[in-house]
């Protein structure tokens, strides 16, 4: 489904070269839970980031459902991007919006009717629970619930792929859980491929299939949770 394929990613910095990505390659699954652990710092974001191309990898291939677009640029570049949501860890909603037109955002740029565009923002509405919320503000939700409008907003092209930045990181661990169950739950109902960074163990071993484990831009160990988490 998701195919990286010997990418590494440098940044200048003061005069200082960072490689915050060093020749990672990884697979993953169509339908998976796949999670990237390690500290702050080990290239997770970075890495996760060229999967959509919000950093563009100097060497190596970003191949999707086969298809190579390590090199995609305009049109293509927008179209390959809706199939591919992506959330955070401070949520990233327009302040100024509401619930419900937070979530429309994505939906402007598609060719759906008014009436439509209501039907599904509706839907995902009540896919995350918030019905009773569309008309309030990000500022009069919890954290918990603002992470639910994420989900939503990112749902809202129908993506092929979940892209999660640390996104239960500024969440207490209750409201973690009910993150983490969501994300659960749309994974198997949508057969969305989900791919997790975090630097919590806990987010790895209650939801992820796989694991691949980051150290200073390298992929140090990669495997079924069960078997990286059982290695001495
Ligand atoms: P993680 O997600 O594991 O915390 P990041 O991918 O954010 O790691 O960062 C990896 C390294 O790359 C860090 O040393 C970070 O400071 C550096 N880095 C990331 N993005 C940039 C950037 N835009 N400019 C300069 N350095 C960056
Ligand atoms: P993360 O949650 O992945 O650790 P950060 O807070 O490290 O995120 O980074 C947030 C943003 O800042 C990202 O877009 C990342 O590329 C950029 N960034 C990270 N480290 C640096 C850095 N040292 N210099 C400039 N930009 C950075």
């Amino acid at each position: 489904m998701i195919e990286l394929e010997h990418i590494s990613k440098t940044f200048e910095l003061n005069g200082k070269t960072v490689e915050a990505v060093k020749d990672v390659s990884l697979q993953i699954r169509e339908g998976e839970i796949f999670g990237i652990i390690g500290f702050s710092g080990a290239g997770k974001s970075t890495l996760v980031r060229c999967i959509n191309l919000l950093e563009k990898p100097e060497k190596g291939r970003v191949v999707i459902e086969g298809e190579d677009i390590t090199h995609f640029e305009g049109r293509r570049l927008r179209e390959m991007r809706q199939k591919i949501g992506m959330i955070f860890q401070h949520f990233n909603l327009m302040p100024s919006r509401t619930v419900f037109e937070n979530i429309e955002l994505p939906l402007k740029l598609t060719r759906l009717t008014e009436k439509e565009r209501r039907a599904k923002i509706n839907s995902l509405l009540d896919l995350v629970g918030l019905t009773d919320k569309a008309q309030s503000y990000p500022s009069q939700l919890s954290g918990g619930q603002k992470q639910r409008v994420a989900i939503a907003r990112a749902l809202a092209n129908d993506p092929k792929v979940l892209l999660c930045d640390e996104a239960t990181s500024a969440l207490d661990p209750q409201t973690t859980h009910s993150i983490l169950q969501l994300l659960k739950e749309v994974n198997a109902r949508l057969k969305l491929t989900i791919v997790v960074i975090t630097h919590q163990m806990e987010v790895i071993k209650e939801i992820c299939d796989r694991v691949a484990v980051m150290q200073k831009g390298s992929v140090v160990e990669e495997g079924d949770i069960v078997d990286v988490f059982s290695s001495p």
